[in-house]
């Protein structure tokens, strides 16, 4: 494993090509931003300072607790297993459902980060992987923002979870690059991915630069790179509860994970921008339900419940840790000197999307 830092500080994002003028692409996901000096990409997790991209939430939770891995939802996998959940800040979607606004997109936050005035929660990875075990659970989901945004953290947690005998599930839209999922599948073991529609549109209005292909071939190749894959759709009125197109979902599945391929479908509780919507129908989850059993999806689950791995405000980290809440909240400020007399103060910090 590669050395860690002991306190807070910024570290080079994994996935990088360094252009001319100093200027990187980061290859996390597919957004695949490019970034200048002083700027961040879209998901706002990572910026570029002199030529070099850093992600700025490496070790921060915003969330942290304790469930079943049905929870994830996850039911083909060491089910009746205890899994303790974080989350950090940070998504590359702007979904109009989306219910943990102020973790997952997190962006208030992440300026804080960067401008060295956070009081967020710091973790080591042996301190997390400690964490989980002090609390007997057996395995740790990164989950409630997007883990490809934070995969420096989720990869040295991981290996690290592996090498204790815990095991690792990663909560995710799989607009992740193949390259990053390469990296994963060394220590990940488990994907649990959203299929969100089989529309571009649908993407689009969530992610501009989205494609239900290549969501799809992510889901693909995490299979085929041995992690075990479990798939989700939350069917929301008017948005993505057409029938023929849930339908179309579920032979997807069947034929490009196999018709065992475990298929989680949740329903919309009204939030942020889809507040005027109502709740999905429950009659709606059992049609697409009976619908995919129908052409032979043989595990498919209906959850009339909240099914959404929702961590709705941010939850008291410290009550999970033996760390005194003195230290665990300080402000963090990044440790290292790399920034010379900029110290961790960036003078900029500006948002890009491109
Ligand atoms: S959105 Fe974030 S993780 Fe994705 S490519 Fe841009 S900087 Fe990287």
């Amino acid at each position: 494993m590669r050395p860690v830092p002991m306190q807070y500080q910024l570290i080079e994002t994994r996935l990088q090509e360094r252009l001319a003028n100093g200027t990187t692409r980061c290859h996390l996901c597919l957004w695949r931003c490019k970034i200048g000096h002083g700027q961040r990409g879209f998901c706002q997790a990572h910026v570029n300072r002199y030529g070099v991209l850093y992600n700025l939430s490496y070790g921060i939770l915003s969330a942290i607790d304790i469930g079943s891995i049905e929870q994830k939802p996850v039911r083909h996998y060491r089910p009746g297993s205890q899994v303790l959940s974080v989350g950090s800040y940070g998504c590359n979607f702007r979904c109009g459902g989306c219910h943990n606004l102020d973790i997952s997109w997190g962006v208030s936050a992440l300026d804080e980060l960067a401008r060295g005035q956070s009081r967020a929660a710091y973790l080591t990875p042996a301190e997390l992987v400690q964490a989980a075990k002090r609390h007997q659970v057996q395995g740790i989901a990164f989950t409630y923002s997007e883990p490809a945004v934070w995969l420096e953290y989720v990869l040295d947690v991981s290996q690290l979870a592996r090498a204790e005998g815990l095991f690792t599930v990663y909560v995710s839209n799989s607009f992740v690059t193949p390259e990053a999922l390469e990296m994963m599948a060394d220590s990940v073991d488990v994907l649990c991915s959203d299929i969100k529609s089989l529309e571009d549109s649908f993407y689009q209005d969530i992610c501009r630069v989205a494609r239900v292909e290549q969501v799809l071939t992510s889901i693909e190749a995490a299979q085929r790179l041995g992690i075990h894959v479990e798939t989700r759709t939350n069917i929301i009125p008017g948005k993505n509860d057409d029938m023929a197109m849930l339908q179309g979902i579920a032979t997807w599945i069947r034929d490009h994970l196999g018709a065992d391929s475990p298929w989680h479908i949740t329903r919309f509780f009204p939030a942020f921008k889809l507040r005027h919507l109502q709740e999905t129908p429950e009659e709606i989850l059992w049609r697409a339900h009976d619908q995919a059993r129908s052409i032979g999806l043989r595990n498919v689950y209906v959850y009339s419940g909240k099914g959404c791995d929702c961590a709705e405000e941010n939850l008291p980290v410290a009550e999970f840790l033996a760390a005194d809440p003195d230290q665990l909240y300080t402000v963090k400020r990044c440790a290292s000197d790399c920034c010379n007399e900029d110290g961790v103060l960036l003078k900029k910090y500006e948002n890009s999307d491109s």
